[in-house]
């Protein structure tokens, strides 16, 4: 339950426990006030009247009430006027008996009463209040329980789930050991794993395997990412680090894991703004909870982070996480077999080839596969199909890619044939040039942001990007523009370029700036980058070089695209018929696949051989 429905049942509470008070408090009133109601009320006179006739034998007074007993013995009853006697009335003594009650002690007891019964009042409602106020408080608290998700028993995730990855498995079915098997470790006086830090690129399974584990081992899961430990206050986060531990202690032997482990674990001092001294603390807290773990805790820590170079040493110490899984994109094996984890469950047409899928989709992680198997059911749903075929899969692919399919968006003759010039352009220009990857599909239909697109694969999965290829891929951003400029002079430029320059810049300045490919510059690093934790990809730098070192970057940057550029244009001037062509064909049919696109070329054959 929320805060909200907390607060609302404190309150109601409160409400109804006053409501109770008031009641037995007027119940008690009434009660008192019955003993009177009961009795009919006279004018004086009357009595006075009775006590001369001699019908009322016996009058008692109290205060100033007169309560006169008939020979019949039923009662009336009278107020006097306050200060005068009876016998003033002509009630005497010789005419009834007069009994005068000492109504001091009642009168102080019924004034205690007046002015217990608000104080009791008052004072019950504030004390439920206070129960209430603290109830909230005890929520406010209750932001330092850790709001960790548990799987108790089983998370039912297995090794077998997680396609690929062997080599992080072999590493996690030893810490699958110590957890079913505690004993065996420690008779051996065998230092037992902690922490263990997975690190790997989002969506490529971390969970998943931390899942894994626990479900091999029969333990159960506490799961929280790094980011939810961080709330309002300061204090909070740690106080649920200290919550979340003693909960898994008291489960042992248990997993907790840690995701997004580098929201709070940056090194120590190099946080921004204010939320700084909170995460501190929150790291501080787990690095004390992790020191203090016994022996016989069997509790293993188990931390996701996409940023290893931004934790604090700290975290990485022995006895915390000192066991790293490096978990890397699945190659195209291991894509396919991802793929097949997750079409288990999906009628594929048998033709429908899951390789090919994992051929051209190098550098997707596991979730972006799953994602695929996904849009690719939904797009055999949508057009009722009870089966899923291999253009399923090519257009969830180009989905996840780029973006839904936008064929509403209307475009003018002439900006369709602009975005044709375009979009050939880019791929003239990839296709020509020896380091860039081959054109995989032209399309002008809108997807997403883009008009159009040109969809370049590479042929392999590659881990190492060379020089020569950074600069043909400048030169293939470079197309569209430049075909622009061949086709419709250089004033009828469009936007459609923006995305394609803005990506060249970036690529030029890494080049310079991260990985020393600037002559000039020499192999350097120039500037520490480091992502603002909390507005995601926004880059900080931290400026360590000169005035004169930054002009040189920016001329070494401009001189990177500007020699793209030239080499973009010499190779659209070349081939300017069979550009336009091909922006023919586009406008004809507004998709070119791979080998229709090379038809244009089987003259012109690719110039030289891939280099690198
Ligand atoms: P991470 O924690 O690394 O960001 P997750 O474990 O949350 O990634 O993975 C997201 C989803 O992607 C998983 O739920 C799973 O469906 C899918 N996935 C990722 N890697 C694999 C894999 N190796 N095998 C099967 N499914 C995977
Ligand atoms: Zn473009």
């Amino acid at each position: 339950m929320d805060g909200k429905e907390l607060m609302k049942i404190n309150v109601s509470k409160v409400i109804i426990y006053v409501l109770i008070l008031l009641l037995v408090g007027s119940l008690f009133a009434s009660v008192i006030s019955m003993r009177n109601t009961e009795i009919k009320e006279v004018p004086i006179s009357e009595i006075a009247q009775g006590v001369e006739s001699g019908e009322i034998k016996e009058v008692t007074v109290r205060d100033n009430t007169v309560t006169a007993t008939q020979q019949d013995g039923d009662q009336v009853r009278a107020t006097k006027e306050p200060g005068i006697s009876l016998t003033e009335y002509g009630i005497t003594p010789e005419k009834a008996r007069i009994e005068v009650q000492d109504t001091s002690g009642s009168a102080a007891w019924f004034s205690i009463l007046s002015l217990v019964l608000p104080i009791l009042l008052i004072g019950g409602f504030i004390w439920f209040m206070m129960r209430s106020a603290q109830g909230a408080n005890s929520k406010a608290m209750g932001f330092g329980k850790s709001t960790a998700r548990v799987f108790m028993g089983n998370t039912k995730v297995t090794f077998k789930d997680v396609a690929g990855q062997v080599e992080p498995k072999q590493e996690l079915v030893e810490v699958v050991e110590f957890l079913k098997n505690p004993k065996k470790f420690h008779d051996l006086g065998a230092e037992i794993p902690r922490g263990v830090l997975l690190v790997g690129p989002p969506g490529t399974g971390k969970t998943m395997l931390a899942k894994a584990v626990a479900g091999e081992a029969g333990v159960p899961f506490f799961s929280i990412s790094a980011s939810e430990f961080v709330e309002m206050f300061v204090g909070v986060g740690a106080s649920r680090v200290r919550d979340l531990f003693l909960r898994a202690k008291r489960n042992a032997p248990a997993i907790i894991f840690i995701d997004e482990l580098d929201a709070i674990g940056r090194q120590r001092g190099a946080g921004l703004g204010g939320s700084h001294d909170e995460r501190e603390q929150t790291l501080n807290q787990i690095l004390v909870e992790m020191d203090g773990f016994d022996t016989n805790d069997n509790v293993i820590v188990v931390a996701a982070t996409n940023r290893p170079d931004v934790l604090d040493p700290a975290l990485l110490r022995p006895g915390r996480f000192d066991r790293r899984v490096v978990i890397d994109l699945p190659d195209r094996i291991e894509r396919e077999e991802i793929l097949k984890v997750h079409t288990k469950k999906k009628p594929v047409e048998t033709e429908v080839s899951l390789g090919r899928v994992a051929a051209i989709t190098p550098g997707f992680s596991g979730a972006d596969l799953r994602n695929i198997t996904n849009e690719a059911a939904i797009l055999a749903a949508r057009d009722n199909r009870k089966i899923i075929t291999q253009k399923d899969f090519s257009e969830a692919i180009e989905k996840v890619m780029m973006g839904p399919e936008r064929r509403s968006r209307m475009l003018s003759d002439q900006e369709k044939r602009v975005t044709a010039i375009h979009e050939a352009g880019h791929a003239v220009v990839s296709h020509i040039l020896p380091n860039s990857d081959p054109v995989q599909k032209i399309s002008i239909i809108s997807r997403g942001m883009a008009l159009g697109y040109t969809w370049n694969m590479p042929l392999e999965d590659r881990r190492l990007q060379s020089k020569v290829r950074f600069e043909d891929e400048i030169s293939s951003l470079m197309g569209g523009r430049v075909a622009e400029e061949e086709f419709f002079g250089g004033d009828n430029i469009t936007t459609g370029a923006q995305n394609d320059l803005k990506r060249a810049t970036e690529i030029a300045r890494k080049m310079v700036t991260e990985f020393g490919m600037s002559d000039r510059l020499g192999p350097q690093t120039y500037g520490n980058h480091e992502e603002m934790p909390f507005l995601g990809k926004d880059y900080v730098e931290h400026r360590n070089y000169s005035d004169k070192i930054a002009s040189l970057i920016d001329e070494e940057v401009a001189k990177i695209i500007n020699n793209a550029k030239t080499k973009a244009q010499n190779v659209i001037s070349t081939h300017k018929k069979t550009l336009e062509k091909i922006a023919d064909a586009l406008l004809a049919q507004e998709v070119l696949e791979a080998d229709e696109f090379e038809q244009f070329f089987t003259k012109t054959s690719k110039q030289g051989a891939v280099a690198s």
